[in-house]
């Protein structure tokens, strides 16, 4: 193992751990990443954005850093989706439109002053974000570049979505399911996506935000936040 990616839900213990329901789980992390760290493996904070930590971002990176000594290479940044085990009562933990600047400011502070790379694995319809900062964005890669096998050899397109309808690998035609599937074609060919991200010049490298962030599990969405901002431009 050369590297690790490790999941930070908050700057401080009491949150980490209420979060975690693991009390002492903030502190263990901590000193498992100095153990690991020390041994020269290569450590990733993976942050997943809500409510109770947005205000909190740079200052999570800034604590493990300097104030735990462990040299963070990047920062992944993820979202609450409404699934698997997400799926009951996870409105609190999901971002809001108005949320994304407050986010996108610090992430832009983290670039900035300790000069690492933001990685969205969940990321955000581009025009829900200030232009100035879509030199961090990217399209989910989940269904292109990157998919999801569980333990019994099942096969989903993005691990958020616990259906595993796929296929498996043991049937011999992982390649033929990952070009022709349905469901994958579909994600790729994006026209579940509304008028106005066809019609958009960023649709290639936005793709749309996340297809599952609206929680209609068995079909692909356009992102809650676009339709969110959507919503408050026409009222
Ligand atoms: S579909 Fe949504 S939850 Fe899944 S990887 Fe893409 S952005 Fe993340
Ligand atoms: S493709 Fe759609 S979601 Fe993405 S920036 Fe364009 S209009 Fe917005």
């Amino acid at each position: 193992m050369d590297q690790c990616e490790a999941t930070v839900l908050g700057s401080s213990p009491a949150v980490h751990d209420a979060l975690t329901r693991r009390p002492k789980s903030f502190t263990r992390l901590v000193t498992n990443l100095q153990r690991l760290a020390s041994a020269n493996k290569q450590i990733g904070l993976c942050l997943n954005v809500m409510p109770v930590n947005l205000h909190h971002i740079f200052e999570i990176v800034r604590q493990f850093q300097h104030d735990h000594q462990i040299p963070v290479r990047s920062v992944m940044i993820q979202r609450i989706i409404p699934s698997g085990r997400a799926s009951n009562g996870c409105r609190k933990f999901m971002l809001d439109v108005a949320d994304v600047a407050i986010l996108m400011a610090q992430l832009h502070q983290i670039a900035a002053q300790f000069d690492l790379p933001i990685l969205f694995e969940d990321p955000l319809p581009w025009c829900v974000v200030d232009p100035q900062y879509h030199q961090y964005l990217g399209r989910c890669e989940w269904g292109f570049t990157k998919g999801s096998i569980n333990a019994e050899g099942l096969l989903t397109r993005c691990a958020a979505d616990d259906h595993y309808r796929l296929g498996s690998i043991w049937d011999g035609n992982l390649q033929e399911i990952w070009q022709t599937h349905p469901l994958l074609q579909a994600f790729r060919a994006k026209r579940y996506l509304p008028e106005e991200c066809q019609q958009c010049a960023l649709l290639d490298q936005c793709g749309g935000g996340c297809a599952l962030s609206c929680g209609t599990l068995h079909e692909l969405s356009p992102d809650a936040l676009y339709l969110q901002a959507q919503t408050r431009r026409n009222t």
